[in-house]
């Protein structure tokens, strides 16, 4: 009998074709063949040096290779890469285990997801972001809507379990060109769909265009009436909205990023990658040349206060619609969670922000809309 805990690999690959107008994730444009060579060489490193902390302790059940753009990487690479993890880690047999693949749209066809299927990859994660060209121009993607419908069929197409990334709050986007966007998704029977709300990065075009002037976001009221008609449309529509920004088929959740709802440990390797393991924090460096050098000597750990991780835990577990039971606070920190946050609790509660449930407490519909300030009010307690 094993008494592995259970561990999940997040896996960052940092290239992409082009940048998009939006992002500020550690990723870079317009590198050559030697250099994703050389940045591959240096993660198989990682993996085969970070391996033996976890051997005897963990047992790997979810990988999530994501980015920048992996798909931009060829089968044979991914390939190598699932192999060294599966060589040097405890994992378990291939049909318990999540593995998951960011895919670019405007990366891919029927021909190398089959390849990528044979690697090991069986959950792709398409970044879809809208069915409207227009949108697509504006954020700065390499593909068109007909690429991304393409893509979306090839998946359908090959059997892989998948999910699609959508926006909504996109400078001059209507509500309508956004409904119609899910309403398709919905109808192609996407099995998991997330759908974020732009945010302004420092550092990007986006960024600077806004401080000049030259572009006005929607507002925070025409937004969230978007984000309540996705989750009404998808709840009609069968789906479970399990995360704020996550909505799936029942039995489609993804068990990746549960892992960071929940706390549990995952392990980030390669470059700009965190970690949480034990309730203790670490990430690598953002530095390409860096990295290449340095591998796992360039990560750095943080000493969180046990307030930090308290509050960490709130703050991740109400994401959840479900929100989160008192009595895991309670197992975990040893500590009341009436005592810590009670007092808060139920002043968000009397606010109409935070409701009761059976076991603990979740968001109420007014909370998610307003979950930054509510988080605040937390942490400050
Ligand atoms: S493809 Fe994804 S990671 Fe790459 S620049 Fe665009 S949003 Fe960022």
């Amino acid at each position: 009998m094993t008494t592995s805990r259970p561990l999940g690999l997040y896996i960052h690959i940092p290239f992409c074709e082009r940048k998009c107008n939006y992002c500020d994730f550690v990723s870079f444009a317009g590198c050559d063949e030697a250099a994703r060579d050389a940045y591959i060489d240096a993660l198989c490193r990682e993996i085969d040096e970070r391996a033996g902390e976890f051997r005897e302790s963990h047992r790997v059940d979810t990988i999530f290779i994501g980015g920048g753009t992996p798909s931009l990487l060829e089968p044979a690479q991914i390939d190598h890469i699932i192999s060294r993890i599966r060589e040097s880690f405890d994992c378990e047999e291939p049909g318990n285990m999540e593995i998951s693949m960011e895919a670019n749209p405007g990366s891919f066809g029927a021909e190398k997801l089959s390849g990528y299927i044979e690697a090991g990859v069986n959950r792709l994660s398409i970044g879809v972001q809208s069915l409207d060209d227009d949108v697509l121009k504006r954020l700065g993607r390499i593909h068109s809507a007909d690429t991304a419908r393409h893509a979306l069929r090839a998946a359908r197409g090959s059997g892989i379990n998948y999910s699609t990334d959508i926006m909504l709050g996109v400078p001059d986007m209507s509500s309508k060109c956004f409904e119609d966007t899910l309403e398709e998704l919905i109808e192609m029977q996407v099995p998991h769909i997330s759908f974020y709300s732009l945010q302004l990065e420092m550092g990007t075009p986006f960024y600077r265009d806004f401080k000049d002037g030259k572009l006005s976001l929607p507002s925070h009221a025409s937004t969230r009436a978007m984000y309540r008609r996705a989750v009404e449309m998808l709840k009609a529509a069968g789906y479970h909205h399990y995360e704020i920004s996550n909505a799936a088929k029942p039995g489609f959740e993804c068990r990746h990023n549960l892992k960071y709802w929940t706390m549990q440990d995952y392990l980030g390797l390669g470059m700009a990658a965190h970690s949480f393991v034990g309730g203790r924090r670490s990430f690598s460096t953002s530095n390409f040349e860096e990295y290449l050098a340095c591998g796992a000597d360039s990560i750095e750990f943080e000493e969180s206060e046990i307030r930090d991780l308290k509050t960490d835990f709130v703050f991740t577990e109400l994401r959840l619609m479900d929100g989160f039971d008192e009595g895991d606070y309670e197992m975990i920190f040893g500590s009341s969670y009436e005592e810590d946050f009670g007092r808060v609790s139920r002043e968000l509660e009397s606010d109409g922000l935070l409701e009761r449930t059976e076991r603990g407490w979740r968001l109420s519909p007014d909370g998610v809309d307003e979950n930054y300030l509510l988080m605040e009010r937390l942490i400050n307690e």
